[in-house]
């Protein structure tokens, strides 16, 4: 397929440190999800491809745990510098296969480098720590060693950010690392290693798509893997931490979310429905970490749902590479058919359709507010994925905590207020992983990332994303 300004081609994969095309008898088909248009077909790694993939990481990892830190940030900010070059041809490519629009796409784009720049800086401050000694002319040391070859899984709603986050972690501290990248969005994750692997020793980082099942199975059950970080739903994380469980490997989930927002009548509404509507549509609100439960103090809630769903009626939806498009389609057609589904039976159970007009056709979804949404709708239990905000009226900030803890889910939470001790209450109560008051960051390189319940465990950035590619070694000597 190919545009004024770009040939797409479906990529190889980057296995035993050449770009090779994989060997499996099933290809897969890459569509592009606002046109429905075949952009092209992807050679699927084989188990032979795999076993390829483990030998290699294997001895790519002996080679670069003894590269200096120093160099591995060195070479890992060229890579960096090089991603940022090619933003263009890799958001394009992004669009092109996961719908986004082009400015959302450059933004991820930036984002990925600068996660992988945050690891790098981050590999020369691998401290460990000195413990005084119990004896005289004895010391006590806590050393920390890479982990090990990692098997990374990254999925096609952020495919650079989420791949830049495991790939920078493992490759700064030391590790070696197989990525499985999601087979809708294989281009623009490929663009980003490419810009990486010119950088790095050959092996060290490996790129492969394939039949998930397979390819997780082969790489989990090796001895040669140790460690395991995936993101992804939460069936599959379910399923990939038993056999991380059997083989006794570390593992980081990160399964998603239905992140909470907490609007308290002393907060600056208008800047709470700016933030919120821009944070919950951003990607077809197809993010783990996007608002999706509202709950609002009664005293302002009338005012809240007219100006959320004015805002929200006046998003333009198109396809992601016209310039004035701000919400582009649902990524796939199971998803598609998912978001529609949830709509129509809460809609059914007494939620009332404030914005969004459901059932629509095709892969475009109206941006879609629910209000007045009864406590057992589905679309206040099941993630939706989606472009579509739940609202629900409360009376006490404890009736609030409490409706928002009602939940499977624990990744992102929002809250409005100005008041000191409403954020105390939900600073210290809500089951989140992280938090955000006033504002919509709760997702930064140099702070962690990860989730409690449902939402999975083990974190991704900050120092703790990078402790989870380190393991620790006690070391006691006496002269
Ligand atoms: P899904 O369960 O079909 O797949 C989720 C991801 O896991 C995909 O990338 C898929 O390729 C991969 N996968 C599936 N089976 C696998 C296996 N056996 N081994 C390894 N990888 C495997 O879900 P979906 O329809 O792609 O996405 C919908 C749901 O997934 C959403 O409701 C959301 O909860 C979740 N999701 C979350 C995130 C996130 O950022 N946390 C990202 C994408 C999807």
């Amino acid at each position: 397929m190919s545009t004024s300004t770009l040939t797409y081609d479906c990529p190889r994969l980057l296995l035993g440190g050449e770009w090779r095309t994989g060997r499996h008898e099933e290809r897969s088909h890459v569509r592009n999800p606002a046109t429905g248009e075949l952009l092209g077909e992807l050679g699927l790694a084989s188990s032979d491809d795999l076993q390829l993939a483990l030998e290699t990481t294997q001895k790519a990892f002996e080679l670069w745990r003894q590269v200096p830190a120093h160099e591995r940030c060195a070479r890992l900010e060229r890579g960096v510098a090089r991603m940022r070059e090619s933003t263009e041809r890799i958001a394009t490519l992004l669009t092109l296969e996961q719908g986004k629009p082009l400015a959302e796409a450059r933004a991820e784009c930036a984002m990925a480098a600068d996660l992988i720049k945050w690891y790098a800086e981050e590999a020369r401050r691998v401290y460990g720590r000195v413990i005084p000694g119990r004896l005289p002319n004895s010391r006590m040391d806590v050393l920390k060693f890479p982990v090990g070859p990692v098997a990374a899984f990254s999925p096609w709603n952020f495919p650079l950010v989420l791949s830049a986050r495991k790939i920078g972690g493992a490759l700064a501290a030391g590790c070696s690392i197989i990525v499985k990248g999601a087979e809708e969005t294989p281009a623009s994750v490929a663009a980003m290693v490419d810009c990486l692997n010119q950088e790095l020793p050959a092996g060290v980082l490996q790129l492969v798509y394939g039949v998930p099942s397979e390819v997780s199975e082969i790489l989990i059950q090796s001895p040669i893997i140790r460690k395991v970080t995936f993101t992804g739903s939460v069936p599959v994380g379910r399923h990939l931490a038993g056999m991380a469980a059997q083989h006794l490997k570390r593992i980081t989930l990160e399964l998603g979310g239905h992140a909470p927002v907490i609007i308290c009548g002393d907060a600056d509404l208008q800047r709470a429905v700016n933030l919120m509507v821009q944070h919950k549509f951003r990607n077809a609100g197809q993010a783990c970490l996007a608002p999706t439960r509202f709950f609002v103090e009664k005293r302002i809630y009338g005012d809240f749902v007219d100006a959320f769903g004015t805002t929200v009626k006046a998003l333009r939806v198109g396809a992601g590479t016209a310039s004035d498009t701000q919400m582009g389609p649902v990524a796939n057609t199971r998803r598609q058919a998912a978001v529609r589904d949830l709509i129509e039976r809460s809609v059914a159970m007494g939620a009332r359709l404030v914005a969004g007009a459901a059932p629509q056709e095709g892969s475009f979804v109206a941006p879609t507010l629910l209000v007045d949404v009864p406590p057992n709708a589905p679309v206040l239990i099941e993630e939706p994925f989606g472009p579509v905000a739940s609202a629900v009226s409360f009376d006490s900030l404890e009736h609030a905590i409490a409706m928002a803890n009602n939940n499977p889910y624990g990744l992102s939470g929002y809250l409005f207020t100005d008041s000191a001790k409403n954020i105390l209450s939900v600073s210290e109560r809500l089951e989140v992983g992280s938090l955000a008051i006033n504002g919509m960051g709760v997702s930064v390189p140099e702070a962690p990332f990860g989730g409690v319940k449902d939402s999975g465990y083990g974190s991704e950035s900050g120092i703790e994303g990078m402790e989870a590619f380190l393991d620790t070694k006690f070391t006691h000597y006496v002269a």
